[in-house]
């Protein structure tokens, strides 16, 4: 049974496991084992209702030697630092790995957001802005939507953002977060980004192992922005959805679920549980679901020693972000199951924030077909970096990917050192 570890740990683990693989210089190994700033900020709220209620907010920057800090927003009771400290890490190995200009950094708010108003929440998002203050900005660190965060929210930093600096600065600052609404500054593609690269990724596997997509199966947890979007644009391929697992519960049907159909119900209903014709099944028969494809799409450390060894599957494409455990990760390699690593199959969304970004500073509008070409031709790159780091290490994907990620950090250390 596993040893309960924290997630950090976990992902000091992975780290170590492929420094070690590459003879990482210490020094190196070292310095990346420590995330560089961890602010934790408490801060009042005055609620709709006229209550005061304290709330603890967190943004932890790994490292910034590729460039200014980027990573998620998440808003979930399980927020605390060292969740957040291993996000932080895992977007500094995804934007390496994805040759982005880009370090790593993630954050978040310890709280249910479900139990809160839309205008309770556009309070505590702005004060949570406010008491960041200088330690986010557009050169800086770069906040995107992650779990129970969206647009709209993106909308409510940058407009509180915006609005502390001066005048002639605002126009300046828009790009502090990506993942804006369209019309503030947003781009197209990028609500579907996460699950667009997914999918990219595993048509792309499919070709490598000549396995038809148009008659496969796949069942998916979470079914928020990753889980849904991936679940429909492998409907464009003709997959069959068999499961789908979120926070309400986990439901089956052998024919197939219309995933669009199952979006616009959970939309309306709050979560898939309920939905009508669907068989409902426990969280150990979801795992256990026959098919060619899993898609992780919710939390992390799902697959772990014990829960692992019920997949029947051919493949795992992480969605989420560290949905399994080193151990988990032994038994997906010891079963033969084809890995694509959460560092590399997920990094969609943040090089398509890069892309906003790189919109908004241009003062330019790209369209849907070159947004999407453009994702299609940096993932294939990082695909096939790991690909190519994997065959020269003999290795799983995941040590891989973090060869490579590795790899590219060194050689900025090695080029610039260490400061004095
Ligand atoms: P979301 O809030 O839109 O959706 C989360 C989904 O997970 C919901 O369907 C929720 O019901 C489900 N869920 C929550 N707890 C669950 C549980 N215990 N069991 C099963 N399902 C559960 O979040 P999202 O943006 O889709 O993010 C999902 C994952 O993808 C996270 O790990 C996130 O870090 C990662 N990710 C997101 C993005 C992005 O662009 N949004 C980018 C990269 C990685």
């Amino acid at each position: 049974m596993t040893e309960k570890r924290s997630l950090y740990e976990n992902v000091t683990l992975q780290v170590d496991k492929a420094a070690k693989m590459m003879s990482l210089d210490s020094d190196i190994h070292q310095i990346l084992s420590k995330p560089t700033n961890e602010i934790v900020v408490n801060f009042p709220v005055k609620l709709a209702d006229g209550r005061i209620e304290m709330f603890t907010g967190y943004r932890i920057q790994h490292n910034n030697a590729l460039g200014p800090y980027k990573g998620g927003l998440r808003f979930h009771p399980s927020v605390n630092r060292d969740e957040v400290k291993a996000l932080a890490a895992w977007m500094t190995w995804k934007t390496a790995i994805a040759n982005l200009p880009y370090g790593g950094a993630k954050g978040g708010i310890q709280f249910d957001p479900k139990s809160y108003s839309a205008e309770d929440l556009e309070r505590i998002t702005r004060r949570f802005t406010y008491a960041l203050g200088e330690n986010i900005g557009p050169e800086y660190d770069i906040p995107a939507p992650d779990v129970n965060t969206n647009a709209q929210i993106m909308a409510w930093i940058v407009d509180t953002f915006v609005s502390m600096q001066a005048p002639h600065q605002r126009q300046a600052n828009f790009h502090v977060v990506t993942g804006k609404p369209i019309e503030s500054g947003g781009s197209v593609g990028r609500d579907k980004a996460t699950g667009q690269g997914v999918v990219f990724l595993i048509e792309r596997w499919a070709e490598d192992n000549h396995f038809d997509l148009s008659s496969s199966t796949f069942f998916v947890q979470g079914f928020g922005n990753v889980g849904s979007w991936a679940a429909r644009l492998m409907k464009g391929h003709g997959a069959k959805l068999l499961a789908v697992e979120d926070a309400s519960g986990a439901i089956f049907n052998r024919m197939g679920f219309d995933p669009d159909a199952l979006l616009a119900y959970s939309l309306q209903h709050g979560g898939i549980a309920s939905y009508p014709g669907a068989e409902q099944i426990d969280h150990q028969t979801f795992l256990a679901t026959q098919a060619d494809i899993f898609i992780p799409a919710a939390l992390e450390s799902q697959l772990t020693d014990e829960t692992a060894p019920l997949l029947n599957v051919r493949l795992v494409a992480e969605g989420a972000n560290g949905p399994t455990t080193p151990e988990g990760d032994a038994v997906l390699f010891e079963a033969g199951i084809d890995l694509l690593p959460d560092v590399l199959c997920n990094a969609g969304g943040v090089i398509v924030s890069y892309f906003e970004w790189l919109q908004n500073k241009r003062a330019e509008f790209w369209d849907l077909e070159e947004v999407d070409s453009k994702l299609h031709k940096m993932l294939m790159s990082a695909y096939l970096r790991v690909y190519k780091a994997a065959a020269e290490f003999d290795c799983d994907w995941r040590t891989a990917a973090y060869i490579v990620a590795l790899r590219r950090l060194r050689m900025v250390y090695k080029n610039r050192g260490i400061f004095p």
